[in-house]
């Protein structure tokens, strides 16, 4: 919140509590709620909000608790007309079975890490779909993305987490994106100017309404 009030031009807040921290839960939670209250004109979504097993290692209790952290959240989105970013490990296919109870008033799967079919159902609900680094070296991510549609992309570096290939040892800074942008341009057959723009509109389209 801190760092897109002094850059408001360009960096726009989303708050969430992600899912490696919901163990911690119910303080946490209530943090989330009281910043949306307070600051509901300037937050644009919630994230990264979701579910991933890897955080809670088979046990069940973490898990439910997981799940209803995500729940709750993903009812604060609905109450407060906010678009959530999701982190969906191995998870997207429950994720969009899950958004079909809810009105969410739009969804990010960030870094998409799912299978194609499960790609067409978040498109086919209007749902967008980011790509990061990986998107230079991972054949499978490649694959995704000459499957996915121009209007329905984001972009984004995450991180920080280690990249291979060409940013093998980079630390990730928001101008790998530009790679990204290219790249997916690429894929689908638009020039790396007209990529950017589509990008652009939808990220306002998303997090702005616009
Ligand atoms: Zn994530």
């Amino acid at each position: 919140m801190e760092i897109g009030e002094k850059f408001s031009s360009v960096v726009l807040p989303l708050v969430g509590l992600h899912p490696s921290f919901a163990s911690k839960g119910d303080a946490d939670l209530d943090k989330v709620r009281e910043i949306i209250s307070k600051s509901r004109q300037r937050v644009v979504g919630m994230g990264e909000i979701g579910l991933d097993q890897r955080y809670v290692r088979g046990s069940s209790g973490a898990w439910q608790k997981q799940l209803s952290v995500f729940q709750t959240q993903l009812e604060m989105a609905e109450a407060a007309e906010l678009p959530v970013n999701l982190h969906s490990r191995d998870t997207a296919g429950s994720i969009i079975a899950m958004l079909d109870s809810y009105q969410i008033k739009g969804a990010v799967f960030h870094w998409f890490a799912g299978d194609e079919k499960t790609m067409g159902k978040a498109l086919d609900r209007g749902f967008y779909i980011s790509f990061t680094p990986s998107i230079t070296y991972s054949k499978r991510v490649r694959t995704l993305a000459k499957a996915c549609v121009p209007e329905l992309v984001l972009t984004e570096t995450d991180g920080p987490v280690p990249f291979w290939g060409e940013f093998r040892g980079v630390t990730t800074r928001p101008p790998l994106v530009k790679r990204v942008v290219e790249e997916l341009g690429d894929l689908m057959g638009l020039t790396a100017g007209d990529m950017a723009r589509q990008v652009e509109q939808n990220a306002k389209r998303l997090f702005l309404g616009k």
